[in-house]
């Protein structure tokens, strides 16, 4: 009797042990499933990370979009800005003679005898060959040179800048963007805020009064 009581004793260990064996397996298989909950998770994951990725690219086109509508809008001004090309012969049937030597020649008109160094009046400033805007009232200002004198162009498309290497000394030169012609030249001595002293002939410019 004692012996067959060990025996279920025994017997009823191997079942709890079993029993503990398949729970442990269980748990295990539980703990499996949360694993691949994580990997389900994982799984879910790339989607956030393609819709990022999409977001980028769109953020990406914009910017881009938005940069060439930027281009395009420079690109069309600066077209706007036909080059004027004429013969020599042109130029003189349609300059006066000081106004040839000057815009076509390189030539500077005496200080304090042009039509504007003294000019006070609001308005804009063309060029007198071509009749392209160059500088406005607004940035005119009295340097005492006897030129008129300007802190800045009407437009930084309107006037180029050329290195001038005559008078013993080196200059930077201010040309008609258009027509290319002669304005004068751009020192750094002016106010602010540019610091800059475009140093133009009168005769180069043709001012329109502001109505
Ligand atoms: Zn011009």
């Amino acid at each position: 009797m004692k012996q067959n009581s060990q025996r279920r004793v025994h017997f009823q260990s191997g079942l709890l042990c079993l029993f503990a064996v398949a729970l442990l397996l269980s748990l295990s298989s539980c703990t499996g499933n949360s694993a691949t909950k994580t990997t389900e998770g994982e799984t879910t994951s790339p989607p956030i990370e393609k819709a990022v990725q999409e977001t980028q690219e769109t953020a990406n086109e914009k910017a881009k979009e938005m940069t060439d509508e930027i281009n395009k809008d420079v690109n069309e001004a600066i077209d706007k800005i036909e080059k004027i090309v004429k013969t020599e012969a042109e130029w003189k049937a349609q300059l006066n003679s000081l106004e040839y030597k000057v815009l076509r020649k390189k030539g500077t008109e005496r200080a304090f005898t042009g039509a504007y160094w003294d000019n006070k009046k609001d308005g804009v400033y063309k060029c007198r060959a071509c009749e392209l805007p160059l500088f406005a009232s607004e940035t005119k200002y009295r340097s005492g040179t006897g030129w008129p004198s300007f802190y800045k162009p009407v437009d930084d498309k309107s006037v180029g800048e050329k290195e001038d290497r005559s008078l013993f000394s080196v200059r930077t030169e201010v040309i008609c963007n258009r027509c290319d012609s002669h304005l004068g030249h751009v020192f750094s001595d002016g106010p602010p805020p540019t610091g800059l002293r475009y140093c133009i002939n009168s005769v180069s410019l043709k001012f329109e009064e502001k109505e």
